[in-house]
C-alpha cells in the first residue's frame, strides 16, 4: 500500500499535484474538503454542521472528521494505496490516523510538505476565489484560514519529522517541476 499524506497551507496547490499523483500512481484520493462541500451542496445535516465552520474558516472538529475519514477510506475496495489532501490538519487528527492505519495493518508511506511563501498563497486564494465562487476564498476568510493553518496544522511537520516521513517539496514555480520533485520524493 501506498498511503501519502499531502500537506501544505491552504493554495499550497495540494488538490492539483494530487490529481497527477492519483492518476501516475492509481490511488484512491480523499479530500476532505471535497467531502464535506458535497454535503453542503446535498444539504445533508453534517453538511449544515460542516458549513458554520467552513465560513468561519475554522475546523470542523477532529471526531467528526475522523469519523468522516474512515468511513470514506473503508469503502475502497481492491485500493493500491490513498492519498490524503487535507487530513490531517490536528495533532489528534494524525494520531488518530495513524492508530486507524495501524489497525487495518497499514502505515504513512511519505508526508510531502508543500511549501509556498505567505504573499504568493494569498494570491493564489484570491485568485481562485473569483474562479471558483468557494465561499471561503474571500480575503477575510482566507487571512483566517491561514492563521489556523500555521496555529494548528503546522505542528504535524514536526510530527512525521518524527516518524522519519517528512519531505520537503518547494511548492513554488512550475508544475511539472513540483510535480517531478513529488515522484522523486515518493520513489525515495
Ligand atoms: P480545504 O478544501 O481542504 O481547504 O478545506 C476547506 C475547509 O473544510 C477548511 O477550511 C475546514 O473548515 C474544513 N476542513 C477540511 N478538511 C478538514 C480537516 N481535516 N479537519 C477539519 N476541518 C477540515
Amino acid at each position: 500500500m501506498l498511503n501519502i499524506v499531502i500537506f501544505g497551507a491552504p493554495g499550497s496547490g495540494k488538490g492539483t499535484q494530487s490529481e497527477k499523483i492519483v492518476e501516475k500512481y492509481q490511488l484512491n484520493h480523499i479530500s476532505t474538503g471535497d467531502v464535506l462541500r458535497a454535503e453542503i451542496k446535498n444539504g445533508t445535516e453534517l453538511g449544515k454542521t460542516a458549513k458554520s465552520y467552513i465560513d468561519q474558516g475554522q475546523l470542523i472538529p477532529d471526531e467528526l472528521m475522523v469519523n468522516i475519514l474512515a468511513s470514506v477510506f473503508d469503502s475502497f475496495e481492491d485500493s493500491k494505496g490513498v492519498i490524503f489532501d487535507g487530513f490531517p490538519r490536528t495533532i489528534p487528527q494524525a494520531e488518530a490516523l495513524k492508530r486507524m492505519l495501524q489497525e487495518r495493518n497499514q502505515g504513512v508511506s511519505v508526508m510531502l510538505d508543500l511549501e509556498v511563501p505567505e504573499d504568493e498563497l494569498m494570491d493564489r486564494l484570491i485568485k481562485r476565489g473569483q474562479i471558483s465562487g468557494r465561499a471561503d476564498d474571500n480575503e477575510e476568510t482566507i487571512k483566517k484560514r491561514l492563521a489556523v493553518y500555521h496555529e494548528q496544522t503546522a505542528p504535524l511537520k514536526d510530527f512525521y519529522k518524527k516518524e522519519g516521513i517528512y519531505r520537503h517539496i518547494n511548492g513554488l514555480g512550475e508544475l511539472e517541476r513540483i510535480f517531478a520533485d513529488i515522484c522523486a520524493a515518493i520513489e525515495e
